[in-house]
């Protein structure tokens, strides 16, 4: 890496939170400013560079363009880091895959549904190597500022790789289950403590994806323990789709 590393950030089909989260961090980020460049960054100016060291691409790929994109932005790039569910899962876009792609495009564009062609939403893996995913909808800030330094640093970034019931039950909360409230900590990465659902009371709908080798068994357990099945719970999870897709094959 130069020894003034460029840093840059590309939206695809997304609402932009995850960049949004890369603001929030504020004055937490006038380190990183001091030992990189960012030279692309539409949200807060308007440069940009033929090479990019290290770039951030949220959103998903929804169109051809989208996958032109992608492809020109991987080729100009070193690393490559795919921030947020959209662009590590396909998060809230992957909706419209369970749907008719016609039907879709009538309900959002009516009868210029013709002018705005769409494919299958995918995650950035789907077409091009991912060096580095920060999962959440949205990315938790202090994630984003450990990955940026361990970029920056040479070293390996290590992602959570533990379901976020570990968390939960070391923040001393009571199992939503036990309340009846079907929770997908169980199979969900952990990384987004101390803000986790739980600690909230709301349940984990999954937005950090599956944690790998995910105990689908316990998970089927559990619902079993409750008198339900794969199928009655997942249905209510299909904001983020890749975790119906892994756990429903599974099932
Ligand atoms: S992951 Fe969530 S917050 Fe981030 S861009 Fe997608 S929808 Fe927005
Ligand atoms: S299933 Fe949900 S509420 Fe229960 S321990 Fe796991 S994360 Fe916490
Ligand atoms: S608890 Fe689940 S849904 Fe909530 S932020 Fe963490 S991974 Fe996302």
């Amino acid at each position: 890496m130069a020894d003034k590393p460029t840093l840059a950030f590309f939206s695809l089909a997304c609402c932009e939170g995850c960049q949004l989260q890369v603001l929030a961090c504020e004055e937490k980020l006038l380190p990183i400013l001091e030992k990189a460049d960012i030279v692309r960054f539409r949200e807060a100016s308007d440069g940009d560079a033929d090479h990019y060291d290290v770039t951030f691409v949220e959103g998903s790929i929804v169109t051809a363009h989208d996958l032109e994109r992608i492809k020109e932005i991987r080729a100009k790039t070193d690393t490559l880091v795919a921030l947020g569910a959209c662009a590590t899962i396909a998060g809230v876009n992957a909706v419209k895959n369970f749907q008719d792609p016609d039907d879709v495009a009538a309900y959002v564009y009516g009868d210029k549904k013709e002018w705005f062609p769409h494919i299958a939403a995918r995650p950035l893996k789907a077409e091009v190597p991912v060096d580095v995913e920060i999962h959440g909808c949205p990315i938790n800030s202090d994630e984003f500022l450990e990955v940026v330094t361990c970029l920056l640093m040479g070293k390996p970034y290590r992602q959570p790789n533990y379901p976020v019931c570990v968390d939960c039950k070391l923040a001393g909360n009571v199992c939503l289950w036990n309340k009846g409230i079907p929770c997908l900590g169980v199979v969900t990465r952990a990384g987004c403590a101390p803000l986790m659902c739980p600690s909230a009371g709301h349940k984990c709908i999954g937005c950090r994806g599956l944690v790998d080798n995910p105990n689908t068994q316990a998970a089927k357990d559990v619902m079993a323990e409750f008198g339900l099945t794969v199928d009655d719970v997942l249905r209510e999870f299909r904001l983020f789709q890749g975790i119906y897709d892994e756990v429903a094959k599974e099932a």
